[in-house]
């Protein structure tokens, strides 16, 4: 199944929901940052919900969740654009909790702590929005971030089968209830919801995120606006990571050259990594300086 975003609306607008199905890049982020199950999950649910929210955007524009947990997993990032481009890493991806009651503890592995919302809009400031961790299974925490920073009831739901030889299956999506829906409405998705179950399993039985919209909202007539290929894509290059290198400093670059005789930059997203040697270096300063 490939990897799509889906972008719907039912119920005359009144409803709008995004669907996610995104096991391929999850996989390939697994791959990249050596993450354990329990790891892989929690990078895999940040990276979808990501990309669900990034596919709202315009054009340049791009989203960045960042959950900074006191659990054992460290900080969660994850970087989306519109166009369903995803990067992303976690600082501990060794992390591997048992399953408890059949259920991956994502919880647990993130702790107490905050979820980020910064949206560049292109604009002198970027938007920044932040709640207190519900529970740290992120789902639950975008949630709550939806209803106290943008006042849009909604339900998300992020599922991630990870094992330890590779990601199963992965997907998510989000239901917002706008101006002139009803609890009934509301009522009856969350019957749906329920019959649906979990939404790996729902990915893993082969429904598509445009599937799982269309039965989720069947009782709306759903209109899907937009299907959206999405992929694990990092544009870094050596002259971004040169001007990485340059914010550490002169003195500091100078003191890594002297003690190793080359810096060496790594990218948090794709972990590749770019030598850059002496004569480089002094290039590189020099420019900075005229
Ligand atoms: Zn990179």
């Amino acid at each position: 199944m490939k990897d799509t975003i889906v972008r719907a609306i039912a119920a005359d607008g009144c409803i709008r929901m995004f669907a996610a199905s995104t096991t391929n890049l999850v996989e390939e982020a697994r791959k990249i940052h050596n993450c354990a199950p329990t790891a892989a999950a929690a990078l895999g649910r940040t990276l979808t919900a990501a990309l669900m929210m990034g596919v709202s955007l315009k054009g340049e524009e791009n989203v960045t969740l960042k959950i900074v947990g006191d659990g054992p997993i460290g900080n969660i990032t994850a970087v989306a654009d519109s166009q369903g481009n995803v990067k992303g890493y976690i600082s501990n991806p060794e992390v591997y909790l048992p399953a408890e009651d059949g259920k991956m503890p994502v919880g647990k592995a993130v702790g107490k702590g905050t979820l980020y919302v910064i949206k560049d809009l292109k604009m002198r400031e970027p938007y920044t929005g932040s709640i207190q961790l519900v529970s740290g299974e992120i789902a639950e925490d975008l949630t709550k971030y939806f209803l106290e920073s943008e006042q849009i009831p909604s339900a998300v739901s992020l599922g991630i089968l990870a094992k330890p030889e590779g990601v199963v299956s992965s997907g998510g999506y989000i239901i917002q209830m706008l101006p002139g829906s009803t609890d009934e409405m509301a009522e009856k998705i969350s019957n749906t919801l329920y019959k649906l179950g979990s939404v790996s399993r729902a990915i893993e039985d082969g429904k598509d995120a445009t599937e799982i919209v269309k039965y989720i909202l069947k009782d709306y007539e759903p209109e899907i606006l937009a299907e959206i290929s999405a992929r694990y894509n990092c544009e870094c290059s050596r002259g971004k990571l040169s001007q990485v290198l340059l914010g550490l400093g002169e003195n500091e670059l100078l003191d890594i050259l002297q003690k190793e005789g080359k810096v060496e930059a790594r990218c948090h997203f794709c972990n590749s990594t770019y030598t850059f040697d002496r004569e480089e270096i002094m290039k590189m300063l020099e420019d900075a300086r005229s």
